[in-house]
């Protein structure tokens, strides 16, 4: 009998399973293994601060973020005090699965099936991917961990089956030299209509490798021919290609994450990714990490009602980032005249650093207060179309 099964050990399912097992808990972590997940692999410094990350996960270091605008407008934004890691998620996630093995979870390797409950209690339901065997775990909870197309999530918990994604695809392309077009410590976000509609596209480095690709959460949009402009747009197009994938990202935290019984949801099974940047990396750990607390506090009142704090403690602290980032989006991704006005106001010094002290540090910092009312005149002017796309 476990205390907790997690079923998914990417971010969000390793970390739940690693705080779970040094808490002194019987865990189990179940992933089917044999995929990288496609990602960016962008994490900020409180990811690495708050997790531990080892300096040898991060295979790069990215010290500017270039916005470029649909007419091709660039604003270099210095990222101060730190810098943006990028880690590779081949071995990121294997690395974090190995610490919760180390931590004393139970490492297994297969594909969950369904969870039957009897009698007898809860078990997780799952296919051993060394013999084919179907094998039926008994478990006091379950954390459902299993990524944006969670199974869990769809067939245990309300609204599981509605979470609205972004389809995002990119290409692992073998990194050009350094030049004026390419600088391995400069992560480019391209605002443009004609690559994405509704998201934005990306080149970001990864050392010896670099990640391109853009999201859309439109139907009818060509993935690959937006990524393909994207590379000839940004002269990569004859970098030698590794890999090409694509996978849904979620953009809305579901209203419940548990089923008030057994199972409590972490990470994109949960439809954490934070709106307007896609990033989800951190939030998942942070949300393994609640659902972590979550379970251990219901194991010890014996209260299923308890799995409700993971959502409570994940929105107290990132639920107004969240929002903000959710209007910013709303505003901004739906039109390249949008665009323009969106990276013009990325000259400004004090949005920038608003804005990369909230993606750094996960805080919402108060600035001067002529700071706030600047910014909100801007930002005003601009959606009311007061002023030209490209005033800054
Ligand atoms: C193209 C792309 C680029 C991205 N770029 C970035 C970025 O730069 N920075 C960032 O922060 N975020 C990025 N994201 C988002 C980020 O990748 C996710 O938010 C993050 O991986 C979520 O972690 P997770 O642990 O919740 O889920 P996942 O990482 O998806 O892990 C789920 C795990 O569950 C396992 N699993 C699934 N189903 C089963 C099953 N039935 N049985 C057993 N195991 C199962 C899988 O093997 C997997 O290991 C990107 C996403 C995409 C698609």
């Amino acid at each position: 009998m476990y205390d907790v099964f997690v079923v998914g050990g990417g971010p969000s399912g390793a970390v739940a399973a690693e705080d779970l097992a040094r808490a002194g808990k019987r865990v189990a972590l179940l992933d089917r293994a044999g995929r990288i997940k496609p990602c960016g692999g962008a994490i900020p410094p409180r990811a690495i601060k708050d997790f531990g990350i080892a300096d040898e996960q991060i295979v790069a270091r990215i010290t500017t973020a270039r916005m470029i605008s649909p007419t091709g407008r660039m604003v270099d934004i210095p990222i101060e005090n730190g810098y943006v890691g990028m880690v590779d998620r081949e071995h990121f996630d294997e690395y974090l699965r190995d610490r919760a093995g180390k931590a004393g979870a139970e490492r297994l390797t297969g594909t969950y099936l369904r969870i039957e409950r009897d009698g007898a209690g809860t078990h997780v339901v799952w296919r051993d991917k060394a013999t084919g065997v179907e094998k039926r775990s008994a478990t006091k909870l379950v954390i459902g961990a299993d990524g944006a197309r969670s199974v869990v999530a769809r067939a245990e918990v309300p609204g599981g089956d509605k979470i609205p994604y972004v389809i995002a695809y990119h290409e692992i392309i073998k990194a050009p030299e350094p030049s004026p077009d390419y600088d391995p410590d400069r992560c480019d976000v391209i605002y443009d209509g004609r690559i994405s509609p509704d998201f934005y596209g990306w080149v970001f480095p990864h050392g010896g490798q670099a990640s391109v690709g853009m999201g859309t959460g439109l139907d009818g949009v060509d993935l690959k021919k937006a990524t393909a402009d994207l590379r000839a747009a940004s002269g990569l197009t004859e970098c030698e290609t590794i890999r090409k994938e694509g996978a849904p990202i979620p953009l809305r935290p579901m209203d419940r994450w548990d089923n008030g019984r057994d199972v409590v949801l972490a990470g994109d099974a949960a439809g954490v990714v934070a709106p307007s940047s896609g990033e989800g990396i951190f939030y998942a750990m942070a949300g393994g990490r609640v659902a972590a607390t979550a379970a251990q506090a219901a194991l010890a009142s014996g209260r299923a009602s308890d799995l409700r704090i993971a959502r409570k403690l994940f929105m107290r602290e990132h639920g107004t980032v969240f929002r903000v980032l959710r209007s910013m989006q709303d505003a901004y991704y739906r039109s390249d005249e949008r665009r323009e006005r969106f990276v013009s106001l990325c000259h400004d010094v004090d949005v920038q650093k608003l804005t990369f002290e909230a993606y750094m540090n996960k805080k919402l910092v108060k600035a001067r207060p002529m700071a706030h009312v600047k910014i909100g005149i801007k930002n005003m002017a601009h959606l009311l179309r007061l002023v030209s796309p490209v005033w800054t």
